[in-house]
């Protein structure tokens, strides 16, 4: 089941999408009475899902992003695989959803894509054991972890380079039909203006989902809506102001974001 989040005349619902672009009409949305992360009913409304505006498909309180998880990546940019996962914040301001404009910040010059599987917390959780993490997850959506790279350079901690206005795209849903094992083994892609950039498999990750989980749970509670990015493969690069970058992902879907001057 795919969960979007939208707007329509002013109002911000869930909704449940069907069908395929292909279809006669294109995908509707069901809207559904109350919220995902209980048990909820479809209204058996429906709206054509080209009449909406998607949103952000969660309002995470917190984006816990893991750095250098796949060996290719960690080399590119000169690192080695670290013995502990790195483990970093992006805030909640972070946050926009698909077709939303990501603004160039006022003190980098070097912005990269990073196209990132995208774990969607469902209930509350803490100190999750490895044969639970399956329990706590509601699904899986696209990210894409924009990065002031020349910042992340310059700055001991990462807050800034990662956790600027506009970095973290999220979308276009949440795909709740994916086990464990099938999101440990999806193809992962970005283009930038329609050229391939990235391309890889979640199997790559050095930890796999529940090994993150885990670690990060060890920690602190995560939140119903709460997102956990997993880590980008190999081919990371640098954006330009009026780039379109798209991050797609193998039974989600693709989530797509205009680079924007900061006005
Ligand atoms: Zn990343």
């Amino acid at each position: 089941m795919r969960i979007a989040r939208f707007s329509i005349d002013g109002n911000v619902a869930f909704g449940v999408v069907e069908g395929e672009p292909s279809d006669q009409d294109g995908p509707v949305i069901d809207i559904i009475k109350g919220h995902p992360f209980a048990e909820f009913e479809r209204s058996g409304q429906k709206v054509p899902l080209s009449k909406v505006r998607l949103l952000p498909p969660v309002l995470p309180n917190k984006v816990v992003g893991i750095g250098r998880n796949y060996a290719e990546h960690a080399a590119e940019l000169g690192n080695e695989v670290p013995d502990v996962p790195v483990v970093f914040f992006k805030p909640s301001t972070s946050v926009v959803g698909p077709g939303d404009p990501v603004a160039y910040p006022s003190f980098s010059s070097e912005v990269h894509y990073e196209a990132e599987l995208a774990v969607v917390i469902g209930r509350m959780c803490r100190e999750v054991p490895r044969e639970r993490v399956q329990d706590v997850i509601l699904g899986y959506t696209c990210g894409n972890d924009i990065t002031a790279r020349d910042a992340q350079r310059r700055e001991k901690q990462w807050a800034r380079a990662k956790g600027f206005d506009n970095s973290c795209p999220l979308g276009p849903w949440v795909e709740t039909d994916i086990d464990l094992a099938r999101a440990g083994d999806l193809g992962i892609m970005c283009t930038v203006n329609g050229e391939q950039r990235q391309l890889g498999r979640t199997s790559e990750m050095v930890r796999p989902i529940e090994d993150l989980i885990v670690h990060i749970t060890e920690a602190m509670t995560l939140l119903p809506g709460d997102v956990v990015l997993t880590g980008t493969p190999a081919g990371v690069g640098p954006l330009s102001v009026g780039d379109e970058v798209a991050v797609t992902i193998e039974g989600i879907g693709t989530l797509t974001n205009k680079v924007i001057k900061r006005g």
